[in-house]
């Protein structure tokens, strides 16, 4: 099938309060460019140079979501523009995209990655340093961030049944930060876990951000 028809295929399949961000990593912009011409307005990309690039080539109502390991020294290439961080994995970062954020005199959406999966090499706070970081209330001194949430990624596995415990085991700490730390901030309300193998049970677990690649725009290639 082609991107529109992937596209629409997943739209139709997304219960209300569920969106989707479109993970183009990897595509080259004639890609983007069609799944936007067919309604998607929200893409993800995953490395702070590429993202800059694509933000100047293409339309500039897109909504561009940041969704893989950064850099410190990487931030300053997307705080002019970018609409959400997904990908916050230490106190340094937050506190070093705040400082970027206040320069450019935006306030910027972000959530905390937390690391749920049993790989080693997924970067994340655990819940424990999650918790850590909350209590000293550092987060509540930053003005020119907002923390919208969390977010996760599963292990990668086709047991499905461990995949739906992570993402259980996300949903309910996301909820229950939300009653500790976040009762007044009605802000705190997105929950980012679900790729192409595994949005269903992403959505099942309360998911309202599927990021979602390789289902809409095939197998990622390098380009130049
Ligand atoms: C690449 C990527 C995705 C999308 O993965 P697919 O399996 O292609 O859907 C989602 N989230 C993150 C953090 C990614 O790096």
């Amino acid at each position: 099938m082609n991107i529109t028809g992937q596209l629409q295929s997943i739209w139709n399949e997304l219960p209300a309060g569920v969106r989707l961000v479109a993970v183009s990593k990897l595509h080259p912009t004639e890609m983007i460019l069609e799944a936007y011409k067919a309604g998607q307005k929200i893409f993800g990309e995953n490395k702070a140079q590429e993202l800059a690039k694509k933000y100047e080539d293409l339309p500039k109502d897109i909504e561009w979501h940041f969704i893989g390991h950064l850099q410190t020294n990487k931030i300053k290439y997307i705080i002019p523009f970018v609409a959400m961080i997904h990908s916050i994995d230490s106190e340094k970062l937050l506190l070093e995209v705040n400082k970027n954020a206040q320069k450019a005199g935006r306030k910027v959406n972000v959530l905390l990655q937390i690391h749920i999966a049993k790989e080693e090499t997924k970067y994340g706070f655990s819940p424990e340093e999650c918790l850590d970081l909350l209590n000293s209330g550092v987060h509540k001194t930053l003005d020119a961030v907002c923390i919208r949430g969390l977010m996760g990624m599963a292990t990668f596995t086709e047991d499905m049944t461990a995949v739906r415990s992570e993402f259980n085991m996300l949903s309910s700490f996301f909820k229950k930060l939300k009653q500790d730390f976040f009762s007044s901030a009605p802000d705190f309300n997105e929950l980012s876990i679900g790729m192409s193998e595994d949005y269903h049970e992403a959505i099942a677990a309360g998911s309202t951000l599927v990021r979602i690649g390789s289902k809409i725009f095939g197998e990622r290639q390098y380009y130049s």
